[in-house]
Order: C-alpha cells, then sequence, then structure tokens
C-alpha cells in the first residue's frame, strides 16, 4: 500500500468524550445506552465504540441499522449492542445469534425470535414512528417474559429538546403505565426513554434505568439547554492545504464567479468540500482556520475542494486547516451558515475523512 494521505481528518479528543459521559450519565442518574448510529454521528464507530466501552459509565451501545450492530458486534468490546429499528424477518435470527438485543413491538414478532433471543419492548408513546401503540404494548411485553426474552423496554421521546415539555411528560406517563403493566422478571427490566435532551431537560428519570443521549455525548445541546452541563465538542475537522495562489485584482474564485478580488489576494485550496460533508449552503458565510485566523472561504463550496483568503499569513501546502473545532468556529456555526442542524453536518462526514483518535 503506497504512502498515501487523507486530505481531510476528523480528529477525535478522547477526554472530552469521556467528560462528556461521565456528565450525562450523572445527570441521567443512571447508565448510558450511547447512541453510535450513523457511523457515530460521523465521529467513527470503531474509534468511538472503544473508548465508550471503557467508561463506567456506560451500559450498552445502540445503532439503528443491522449492519451497523453486526460491525460493532465484531469489535467484541464486551459491551451489550442494541438495535433501535426493527429487522427484517430474516436478519432475527443472524443478529441473535451475535448477541444484538432486537426491539419487538408485536405478539408475532415476540413469538418469532429464537429462545437465545434478547429484546427490549418498544413503546410508541407519541412518536409515531415504531413500536407498540400503549393500548398494545403490556401484553407484548407479557409474551416477551413468559418466553423469557424480556431485557428491556424503551420509548423515543419527540419534543424532549424543546422548551416546551408538557407532551414530554405526556409521553413519560404514558411510558409509565405500560411498564406497571409489564409482570416481574427475573432480572430488573432495563427501562430508557431520555434522549439528549431528555437527559438535559430532566435529570434523573424515576424508574428508567438507562439513557441514550447521542448529540449531546459528542458535544452538543439544544440553545436553551446550553451551558447546564460542561459539554464540550468532541470532534476537530481539518483538511489540508493543496495549493497556493493569488486571484489578481478583479478575478473571479469558484464557480458561478460568485466571489470577486477587489485586491491581489492570497488564496489557499484547502481539501474539503460539500462530498466530504461540509454543507455547500456555508456559501458565502464559511470561515477556516488558518495560520492562527478565522479567514473566509471565497465564492462557491466546491464538491472536493473550497478556497480560502489567506493574505498576508504564513501558509503552505500541506498545511492542516481547520474546519470546525471544539471553541471559536463550531459544528453548531457551520450548521447555521448551511441552514441546517448539527446532527446533519455531522452524520454527513464522508468516508474520504480519516478519523484520528487524539492523543490519551
Ligand atoms: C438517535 C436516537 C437517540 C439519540 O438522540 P439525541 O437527540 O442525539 O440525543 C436516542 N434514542 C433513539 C431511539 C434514537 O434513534
Amino acid at each position: 500500500m503506497p504512502d498515501l494521505s487523507a486530505r481531510a481528518r476528523a480528529v477525535i479528543n478522547p477526554h472530552a468524550l469521556r467528560a462528556n459521559l461521565g456528565a450525562l450519565a450523572g445527570r441521567a442518574g443512571a447508565a448510558l445506552l450511547l447512541p453510535v448510529k450513523a457511523n457515530a454521528y460521523g465521529h467513527g464507530l470503531e474509534e468511538v465504540a472503544r473508548v465508550a466501552a471503557a467508561h463506567p459509565g456506560v451500559w450498552g451501545l445502540a445503532v439503528a441499522t443491522p449492519r451497523e450492530a453486526a460491525a460493532l458486534a465484531a469489535l467484541n468490546l464486551g459491551r451489550p449492542v442494541v438495535l433501535l429499528t426493527p429487522p427484517m424477518p430474516h436478519e432475527v435470527g443472524p443478529l441473535a445469534d451475535l448477541g444484538v438485543r432486537l426491539p419487538v413491538a408485536s405478539v408475532p414478532e415476540a413469538d418469532a425470535l429464537p429462545p437465545h433471543a434478547r429484546a427490549h419492548l418498544k413503546v410508541d408513546t407519541g412518536m409515531n414512528r415504531l413500536g407498540a401503540r400503549p393500548e398494545d404494548a403490556a401484553a407484548v411485553g407479557r409474551r416477551l417474559a413468559e418466553r423469557g426474552l424480556l431485557e428491556g423496554a424503551y420509548t423515543h421521546l419527540a419534543t424532549a429538546d424543546e422548551p416546551d415539555l408538557s407532551f414530554a411528560h405526556e409521553q413519560l406517563r404514558r411510558f409509565a403505565a405500560v411498564l406497571a403493566a409489564l409482570p416481574p422478571t427475573p432480572t430488573p427490566l432495563l427501562t430508557h426513554a431520555a434522549n439528549g435532551g431528555g437527559v438535559l431537560s430532566f435529570g434523573a428519570l424515576p424508574g428508567m434505568a438507562l439513557a441514550r443521549p447521542g448529540l449531546a455525548t459528542y458535544g452538543f445541546a439544544p440553545p436553551h439547554l446550553r451551558g447546564l452541563l460542561p459539554l464540550r465538542p468532541v470532534m476537530t475537522l481539518q483538511a489540508r492545504v493543496t495549493h497556493l495562489h493569488t486571484a489578481y485584482a478583479g478575478e473571479t474564485v469558484s464557480y458561478s464567479g460568485l466571489w470577486r478580488a477587489a485586491r491581489d489576494t492570497l488564496v489557499a485550496t484547502v481539501g474539503m468540500g460539500y462530498a466530504d460533508g461540509y454543507p455547500r449552503n456555508a456559501t458565502g458565510h464559511a470561515q477556516v482556520l488558518l495560520g492562527g485566523q478565522w479567514r473566509p472561504v471565497l465564492g462557491r463550496i466546491c464538491m472536493d475542494q473550497l478556497m480560502v483568503d489567506v493574505t498576508g499569513l504564513a501558509v503552505r501546502v500541506g498545511d492542516w486547516a481547520t474546519l470546525w473545532g471544539p471553541a471559536d468556529v463550531t459544528v453548531t456555526d457551520v450548521a447555521a451558515w448551511g441552514g441546517t442542524v448539527e446532527y446533519e453536518v455531522l452524520t454527513g462526514l464522508g468516508d474520504r475523512v480519516e478519523r484520528v483518535v487524539g492523543a490519551e
């Protein structure tokens, strides 16, 4: 394999990740079932899972797809893997063989599980996305318990990251009513409801064994909940300067000639574009850290590259530009420039971006 380097890297700060895990487990008063779906919100499934699995506040790891579950199980991290969305019928057996905990929302699904499966009863308390309706859920739970397969029960809150928590309270009431109707299990039922918004908004929820904060673990909270916990962004995104040149006064830079040089301008071309997940809609707003300063991106953001005004700075080909970091410009800013949310920017990071765990 020749020595060919990635043009971009996402540097994961293990200290920030551990600090966030500890703060969230503390506030939840519960162990974490950490969402590592979508490549751990873009941070790298294996990189995040290894750090998280070694953290005492983490009970297990949650994913959205059977392939993610299998990839995680193959790492043999000694932590339960929970699949949060329904498998197709032919996937149930292989996933159960891998030890993956499966969501169950109907009596036929409960009956179709092999005897060595472990199930988490999924209750739809108002998200209207997945799960058994509250009036049907207890029967599903009873069947699972009869078969000795009921390990957990969970629901998902639709509005816990919003200032008005009245619907979240209603969902929690509906969930508590289902739990009260379930038979006792040999080991305490692993109940979980709170996402990151729920952990931040509610703190410890009575009767909940686990919590599932995703985005908050990676360092981000909704505006009205910022500052409640000292969450730190875990990822710094960087890309190499691949070329330096002068754009002379009157010339334009990039597609459509959106930006025109008022004076001779030193331009750094950086190996990061919308194919890597940097939002194209950030054109006209984006800034990049080079030579110690946050400098404007010039003109249209391209598929693989963007251009930066580095006039007056000592910048060389091969230098790392920072696209976002833990301070100054964060994913929150880039998402706002792109007209979207942190979730979409982080999960959109492409596989040309190398994931690197920073210094211990
Ligand atoms: C993604 C997800 C979470 C995490 O949500 P955040 O808003 O990132 O905290 C929790 N539970 C389920 C079922 C999810 O799909």
